[in-house]
């Protein structure tokens, strides 16, 4: 899973040149990558005088709402009966894609782009990177291949992709290509303070709130080299906040000096509960979700535990435990 191959991109690409109706699906609980990736290559196939729909992966975060394209987000038209090209993005595995999952097989072929390295290769074409730092830059060389001109709706959402997954470029994954990449997507135009203020400085004071009570439930395992916050379905209603407000608190209570892994427990109902690891230095978090049949990065890793909040933190803890040295 290595660079992406001429070979590889040239085949997309006439296979995207042969297609007229093409969908372009993505991952539940949507993110900035996901979001930023799928509307970046909607807009683009768009000016190529393709007709794009962009599926409707679940609810967006409010912080989301303000990407150029976000209209081109929709629900499935059943009077479509069959599309020519699926390009799905971001998501390690088909189940990844919720419901959207079972529209898959309406379509003669699957494009896979993607950056995790759990992917199962499910398309019939792949171009999957599990070092690139997000879809986002997987998406920047597609374009940049298919001799796309960026614009600075289409320069917005891939930077909004690759700085929402690299910790605004901090993390491990980030290379100087990422930086190259965004040294031009700076010169394409993008308003860098208006993009940060509302991805990174537009919380609400409901999500403050939950914030706040989360963090009042921090416990420390493993010499402090754990940590682990729960959000309970009580939480939200007394905060009036709802599980997307929960995004962020996983990658803050890593940066707690002795934190190896940190860990958050939401709880979507009662008996299921969503879990979302991060580590900072050498614990492979995919691999601990793995185990719960989840998935996602070296540093960032998600998986679903269909038990109550303390048996899912007793359960979780103890794979964590598994892994640290
Ligand atoms: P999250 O903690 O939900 O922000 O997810 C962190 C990373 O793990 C993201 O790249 C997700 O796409 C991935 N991920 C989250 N949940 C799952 C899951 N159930 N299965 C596979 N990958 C996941
Ligand atoms: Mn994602
Ligand atoms: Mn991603």
């Amino acid at each position: 899973m290595n660079n992406l191959t001429y070979k590889d991109l040239d085949e997309a690409i006439d296979l995207i040149r042969r297609s007229n109706r093409i969908y372009i699906a993505s991952h539940i609980n949507p993110d900035g990558d996901n979001l930023g990736s799928s509307l970046a290559l909607a807009l683009a196939l768009r000016k190529l005088g393709k007709e794009v729909l962009v599926l409707n992966p679940g609810s967006i975060p409010s912080d989301f709402v303000f990407l150029p394209g976000i209209d081109l987000i929709k629900d499935f038209e059943d009077d479509v009966d069959e599309l020519d090209l699926f390009i799905v993005v971001d998501s390690g595995d088909i189940d990844r894609l919720g419901p959207n999952k079972d529209l898959l097989d309406r379509s003669k072929a699957i494009i896979n782009i993607d950056h995790h390295i759990t992917n199962t290769q499910f398309g019939n074409i792949n171009l999957v990177d599990s070092k690139a730092a997000a879809t986002g830059e997987l998406i920047y060389q597609l374009l940049k291949r298919m001799d796309v001109k960026l614009d600075k709706d289409i320069a917005t959402n891939i930077y909004t992709a690759i700085s929402t997954d690299t910790g605004k470029f901090s993390y491990e994954s980030v290379t100087s290509r990422t930086h190259r990449i965004a040294a031009e997507l700076l010169d394409v135009g993008i308003d860098l303070k208006d993009i940060n203020i509302k991805i990174y400085e537009s919380y609400s004071l409901e999500s403050t709130k939950l914030f706040i009570k989360a963090l009042n439930t921090l416990k420390l395992y493993s010499d402090n080299r754990v940590a682990l916050v729960k959000v309970s379905q009580r939480m939200l209603k007394e905060t009036n906040a709802s599980l997307d407000d929960t995004d962020g608190i996983s990658s803050f209570i890593r940066g707690i000096g002795p934190v190896e892994v940190s860990c958050l427990l939401k709880e979507v109902e009662e008996g299921e509960i969503k879990v979302s690891l991060r580590s900072k230095n050498y614990v492979d978090v995919s691999k601990v979700c793995a185990k719960f049949n989840g998935g996602g990065h070296v540093r960032a890793a998600g998986c679903t535990i269909f038990e109550d909040l303390d048996t899912a933190e007793a359960m979780i803890i103890e794979e964590i435990n598994r892994h640290l040295r």
